[in-house]
């Protein structure tokens, strides 16, 4: 099933292009805070899927086109992200890497991205305005949890994903001879983290880790590589995540970046696919208004 948030965070179904509005298989007092209808959906699944499935049967659908998508979870409580998690990735930033000695994510563990950094896929990605600092693109395979846990060994991971999505690890990159800032920081400003176009559940995802990846700038193919190459794979992610605290339902996990990471410029338009998961296409802009703060 493909599981879309649109518009007001209505709950969609999609089906060959076409959304149908589930969002009354909900409690009504979601009324009250539309966002967690998505983390609401997945912590009660089992209970829902039927019904869910019924009222997509009944509901006329739209196209796609015509609602505002947005990201796949507004409310998801975390969104943890694996650093260094492709071979061919780890070194090819030279000197603006702060990961030193070729080190992974086996060794590094992960990070965090802000939640509110999170965007739907309809929107725009919006760069600082005026900055003369390097923004770059990073497609990554999304994770969103299903079951949450704590201390979950590898050999039960996948028991705990729900589905997946793709996501764009939008990032600003530190410069020689700046003091670098947090990794965290330089991840989330908002729109840096574009997750969409909805959620794929699991059993539509017969290998995860055998999907093709790509991303382009411009019609300009960047980036190319496929899943199989990650270093640590998304059960190992779990295994390390709830190592350190509770993953819960509808948290995600952006699991790394293949080689070709590079620089995006307001007028852009970013485009990223993963084979089975879907496709999305954001323009880059810039902000309106200066920070009073600027980077
Ligand atoms: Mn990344």
């Amino acid at each position: 099933m493909k599981l879309a948030v649109f518009n007001d965070c209505r709950l969609g179904v999609v089906r060959q292009n076409q959304v149908h509005d589930v969002t009354a298989a909900l409690p009504a007092h979601l009324e009250a805070w539309p966002e967690l209808r998505m983390s609401w959906l997945i912590r009660h699944w089992p209970t829902l899927e039927a019904e869910i499935n019924r009222l997509a049967d009944t509901t006329p659908g739209v196209p796609v086109e015509s609602v505002t998508l947005q990201s796949v979870n507004p409310a998801a409580r975390h969104v943890f992200a694996a650093p260094a998690n492709y071979r061919k990735h780890v070194g090819e930033l030279g000197e603006r890497s702060i990961v030193k000695k070729g080190r992974s994510a086996r060794e590094q563990g992960f990070f965090l991205k802000a939640p509110a950094s999170m965007t739907g896929t309809s929107g725009t990605i919006v760069l600082p305005k005026g900055s003369s600092r390097r923004f770059d693109h990073e497609p990554e395979l999304a994770v969103i949890i299903g079951k949450g846990g704590r201390n979950i060994p590898r050999s039960e991971g996948m028991q705990h994903v729900f589905g997946y999505a793709c996501l764009i690890d939008a990032t600003m990159r530190i410069e020689k001879d700046v003091a670098e800032e947090e990794r965290s920081m330089r991840k989330s400003f908002a729109t840096f983290t574009p997750v969409g176009p909805w959620v794929v559940t699991h059993d539509e995802v017969s290998d995860p880790e055998n999907l093709d990846i790509k991303l382009w700038v411009n019609d300009e193919l960047r980036q190319s590589g496929n899943t199989r190459e990650l270093i640590v794979g998304i059960a190992e992610l779990i295994e390390l995540i709830s190592s350190v605290l509770p993953i819960e339902p509808g948290d995600i996990i952006a699991t790394g970046t293949p080689e070709g990471v590079g620089q995006f410029l307001p007028g852009d338009v970013v485009r990223m696919e993963i084979d089975g998961v879907g496709a999305l296409s954001m323009p880059v802009t810039e902000a309106d208004t200066v920070a009073p703060r600027a980077f």
